[in-house]
């Protein structure tokens, strides 16, 4: 009883803060999968016989950045200047590199007197190694030939131990950042236990938004314009509960269609698939182990890291894990792999895209490079929805970066001059 109470309110807890989604498979999966273990019935539980990936979306002050795991990353240069080739004018990773320095206040020691990175600004981002194992990780990268980068430099080619939206060793979220620092203006009305239900528009023009709270419907009109930051689901969902969508999909609900364009459409995510392991104790690399004495010695005296703990090969061969339903390959083989990727690949929570960016005339896109709706007056959205492409690393800074940008935008000024005037001789 006391287990079935805990459980309850874990979830009451998990469902006030999360959007719950699940996504549907857009085919079935391949393999007839047998489960007949515990561990199949976990499995099954998550991933198979359901057949949905768990899609959770920070409900709360902050959004997903107060759920995600605050790997700080902007993705490679290559991400922003292919945007601007396809139509997303100043959006190139000359044009918005200084809104990510903008933001950043940057503690990472080594990182101090680099040029691609910010200090003084309103995020912070921290070391985010808690164990010295990146220190062995790193070497070991080295013997394999690949340099120790800045991912978030020049070059993201290499190894970097990870740096996160952290401070003092606490989440650094958009509502700890952004949202305190400003709470005190005047201009900023904070609306909490609220759900906008559409935008509202009359004339093709957009003059407020409809919300629900307290079981009660409030309307409150915008002087200037609406900005939508749902999110890359929520605001394809506002907009299309607005009549801005795809027509026939509109149609299909009898929601009067005031914009026919690809709303919701060009969905792009990061997909991954765990590769798990049966652990060996006498080859798993522990902080105890990495750091013995005679590790030292034998790092010290012929340069090399970690070699008695055993090779990669050794591990995949002894203690790889058999998934079910794709163990009538061998394993691991090229068709046992595909199985099982094609089985249980699940999703990074990077969904982008759904709003995308580009030229007006482009068929696929929502918002024009000023991240204004297209045929709609006084309607932006600035989220990770406009991304012309889901970039190349997690979303969350470049997210940021889009928030920063759209700022500048909206108000028609440039409040990174100065910036862009320091970063002139640096490699953009
Ligand atoms: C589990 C998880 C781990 C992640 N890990 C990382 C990571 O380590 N590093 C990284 O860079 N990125 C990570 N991400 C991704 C990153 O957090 C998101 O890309 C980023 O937060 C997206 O920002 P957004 O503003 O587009 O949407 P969100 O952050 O989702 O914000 C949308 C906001 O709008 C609110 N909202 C939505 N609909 C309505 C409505 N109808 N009415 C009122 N309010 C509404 C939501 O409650 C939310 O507050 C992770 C995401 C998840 C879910």
């Amino acid at each position: 009883m006391a287990e079935l109470n805990f459980l309850s309110v874990l979830t009451v807890l998990f469902a006030a803060t999360t959007w719950f989604y699940f996504r549907k498979p857009a085919s079935s999966i391949q393999d007839n999968i047998s489960l007949n273990s515990t561990y199949d019935y976990i499995i099954d539980l998550f991933f198979i016989s359901q057949q949905v990936n768990y899609w959770p979306r920070g409900r709360v002050l902050g959004g997903s950045s107060s759920l995600n795991y605050m790997a700080y990353v902007r993705g490679s240069r290559h991400d922003y200047d292919l945007w601007a080739a396809e139509g997303c004018d100043g959006w190139s990773y000359k044009d918005v590199l200084p809104y990510f320095i903008k933001s950043e206040d940057n503690r990472v020691p080594w990182l101090q007197d680099s040029a691609y990175h910010g200090k003084g600004g309103i995020l912070k981002v921290s070391p985010g190694q808690a164990t010295n194992l990146n220190t062995y990780y790193g070497k070991a990268m080295q013997e394999l030939g690949y340099d120790i980068i800045d991912c978030n430099g020049w070059s993201q080619i290499g190894y970097e131990p990870m740096t996160l939206t952290t401070m003092n060793g606490a989440r650094c979220n958009t509502a700890r950042s952004f949202l305190q620092t400003a709470v005190m203006r005047k201009n900023l009305h904070i609306s909490v236990n609220s759900q906008v239900s559409k935008v509202l528009l009359k004339n093709k023009i957009a003059y407020g938004v409809e919300f629900i709270r307290g079981n009660r419907k409030h309307r409150i009109n915008a002087r200037k314009e609406v900005i939508l930051s749902g999110g890359a689901i929520n605001t394809p969902q506002i907009l299309m509960l607005s009549g801005i969508g795809p027509r026939k999909h509109l149609e299909s609900l009898e929601i009067p269609v005031v914009a026919d364009l690809p709303v919701g459409q060009n969905l792009q995510d990061h997909l991954f698939v765990p590769l798990n392991f049966f652990p060996n104790v006498s080859l798993a690399i522990t902080p105890e182990k990495a750091g013995t004495l005679w590790n030292n010695i034998v790092y010290k005296t012929t340069g090399k890291a970690l070699k008695h703990l055993g090779n990669l090969e050794s591990i995949l061969a002894d203690t790889y894990l058999p998934f079910p339903g794709c163990t009538k390959h061998k394993i691991p083989s090229d068709e046992y792999l595909e199985c099982y990727i094609r089985n249980f690949a699940q999703t990074v929570y990077h969904p982008t895209t759904t709003c995308r960016m580009g030229k007006t005339d482009d068929p696929t896109t929502v918002v024009g490079s000023d991240l204004r709706v297209k045929g709609i007056s006084n309607l932006r959205v600035a989220d990770a929805s406009v991304m012309r492409y889901v970039v190349s690393a997690n979303t969350n800074a470049p997210t940021i970066m889009i928030g920063e940008k759209a700022a500048d935008l909206i108000r028609g000024i440039d409040t990174v001059k100065d910036i862009k005037l320091k970063l002139k001789n640096v490699k953009s």
